[in-house]
């Protein structure tokens, strides 16, 4: 008995335990008479350094730790759709006040349904040749989303036997000539990437429905966006809103570190609300995981990984799939705290000197590529990461590391926020260099004079800019007319087309093809008020006109009467510059 494995020490979630020659990295152990979850993350000769996932309170030296033999891994397969999971992928019942109250420790419950049957229909026949990523059949997971099942990694070989009908996931679906069972779920350590074919490039824009992203800065499909903002700026708000609408097939939320009541409010939202591409309930097409402030640290940071690892199953089935993770720096944080108990060398700000390589590693997971098995069948991981920078200071180590991996940067901004011009991105430092690449896309899809279209929005934007000096000094009563059209002009654009209400019935959503509608109308008005004040007509004359009002208005208009408001709106437009024009 004096060689069994055994605790030596406990420092909040990292446990020291002793007598565990043999054990391996990422090997998960149970610690303690609870059996808590924890995972070897150190190995110093025969003592281990195990991160618990779930509180220590109790734990103490002398308690047994129970070896597993096994990684950390998520389960994969039907019924993870509409799931709620913690950190290690234990499914967190309904919409509860106090998450953490709902598991008891220690508990080893299963990720997903086991009682539950799928009619599987198989796809492969004995006598096929099968490996890796090769599809045996499908269950129809949700009405839009075919579950495929496919051979999982270490499996190859040629069918014998395949089964039909209804199955539950821990059921037999097919048999390989050498014996080996192929069951419907399966299993994947939640640190390696699921592997990928081919890498492809990002060429599409992943549209969201908000014309600031969608116009000025946007995310390609595959690609990674960051959102850094200060506190109250919206980046819980735009994740919520990107999750309702973006145009993806499975949309995996990650709540990390945020407060229980808002993950309480992002699954109420997703509960209640109608995907807008399908008519189907969003929950359907919804994962969420959530590990809010008040659950153990240590299973925050495993949350990411269990998020991307989901992620990567369903791209393998060929699914655009959108990661939104609120919030990162609440992520970091964890891995700041579980090395500080370790007594690690901190880095910078405290945070572990190997911050950077991980948030690179986790970056990399986001993709367009070709699948693993089945070459012809592309999928793609679109990750958008909130960054919470304390004191809204961007030059921390979390905002420069995740700066590096994205290539689309939305900055919100405290003044924006605080005017309520939402989405509160600046307009400034954002950028997309996803961007050239898609304008191709945005030419062929949108409309050809697209590009003219977003240089025109930005000059306008940068002339305020240069203009806001002098307004300062002189005030706006003592500038030319000229100079008061130009900031008219985008005021209109700040106001009328990139402000835009997440509540709105109608405007909450905007279709790409009505952005470029409204684009187009803004930049027709504001080319025509620019040309009568040339023509000597005063800005004191145009500001009396009706249809400003109805062009800050316009995206309030629902989609049936837009089409008339806008022709009606062109024939207005015309009377009014050429009536005064005489
Ligand atoms: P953060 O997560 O950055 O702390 P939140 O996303 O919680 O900030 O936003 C704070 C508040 O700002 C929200 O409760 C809401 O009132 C307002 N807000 C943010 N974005 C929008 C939006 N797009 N439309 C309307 N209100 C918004
Ligand atoms: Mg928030």
């Amino acid at each position: 008995m004096k060689h069994t494995p055994k605790i030596i020490k406990v420092s909040g979630p990292a446990v020291q335990a002793g007598n565990m020659f043999g054990c391996f990295m990422g090997e998960v152990v149970r610690a303690g008479k609870d059996k808590l979850i924890g995972e070897i993350i150190r190995i110093e000769g025969d003592t281990a350094i195990v991160q618990v996932y779930e509180d220590t309170i109790g734990l103490k030296a002398g308690d047994p730790v129970e070896r597993t033999g096994e990684l950390l891994s998520v389960e994969l397969g039907p019924g993870l759709l509409g799931g709620i999971f913690d950190g290690i992928q234990r499914p967190l019942p309904g919409l509860a006040e106090h998450w953490g109250d709902f598991i008891h420790r220690g508990a080893l419950i299963h990720r997903l349904d086991r009682e539950k049957k799928w009619a599987f229909k198989p796809v492969v026949k004995p006598g096929d040749a099968v490996e890796y990523g090769f599809v045996i059949g499908t269950v129809q997971e949700s009405e839009h989303i075919l579950h495929k099942i496919m051979v999982p990694e270490g499996m190859k070989g040629v069918v014998k036997t395949v089964a039909e009908g209804d199955l539950a996931i821990s059921d037999i679906v097919a048999v390989l000539q050498d014996g080996t069972e192929i069951k419907m779920r399966q299993r994947w350590n939640i640190r390696e990437p699921r592997p990928r074919s081919e890498r492809l490039p990002l060429m599409v824009p992943m549209i969201t429905g908000q014309r600031a992203v969608d116009t000025l800065f946007p995310v390609a499909e595959g690609g990674a966006a960051i959102i850094p903002g200060g506190f109250g700026t919206g980046k819980t708000v735009l994740e919520q809103t990107i999750a309702k609408y973006a145009q993806a097939d499975v949309i995996i939320y990650i709540g990390c570190g945020e407060r229980g009541n808002e993950m309480a409010d992002t699954l109420h939202q997703l509960t209640k609300l109608k995907d807008p591409h399908t008519g189907k309930l969003l929950l359907e097409r919804t994962i969420l995981i959530a590990n809010t402030s008040n659950m153990p640290v240590a299973a925050r940071e495993a949350s990411i990984y269990t998020g991307v690892t989901i992620a990567e199953y369903y791209r393998d089935m060929g699914y655009r799939v959108a990661m939104l993770a609120d919030s990162t720096s609440r992520w970091a944080e964890a891995l700041r705290e579980i090395s500080s108990r370790l007594e690690e060398i901190p880095g910078e700000e405290g945070y572990p000197t190997y911050l950077a390589s991980r948030i690179g590693t986790f970056y990399e997971r986001a993709g367009r590529a070709r699948i693993q098995g089945r070459d012809q069948e592309t999928g793609s991981i679109t990750v958008i990461g909130a960054v919470s920078p304390p004191g809204g200071d961007f030059s921390e180590p979390v905002t420069q590391a995740s700066l590096r991996m994205a290539s689309t940067f939305w900055e919100l901004d405290y003044e924006l926020a605080y005017q309520r011009h939402f989405p509160a991105i600046n307009w400034r430092t954002s950028f997309s260099l996803a961007y050239p690449r898609m304008m191709a896309w945005y030419r062929e899809k949108v409309g050809g004079e697209w590009p003219e279209m977003i240089g025109r929005t930005h000059a306008i934007l940068q002339r305020e800019e240069e203009l806001s000096e002098v307004l300062k000094i002189v005030g706006a009563d003592a500038m030319e007319d000229r100079e008061r059209a130009d900031l008219e002009a985008a005021r209109l654009i700040r106001e009328g087309y990139l402000r835009q209400s997440a509540v709105h019935p109608t405007d909450a959503y905007c279709s790409i093809k009505r952005q470029e509608k409204m684009l187009s109308l803004f930049l027709e008005y504001i080319d025509a008020m620019l040309k009568a004040v040339e023509r000597g007509m005063s800005m004191d004359e145009i500001a009396k006109s009706p249809l400003v009002e109805r062009l800050l208005r316009l995206k309030e208009i629902s989609e049936e009467s837009l089409g008339e408001e806008i022709t009606d709106f062109r024939a207005g437009l015309k009377h009014f510059f050429e009536s005064i024009n005489r």
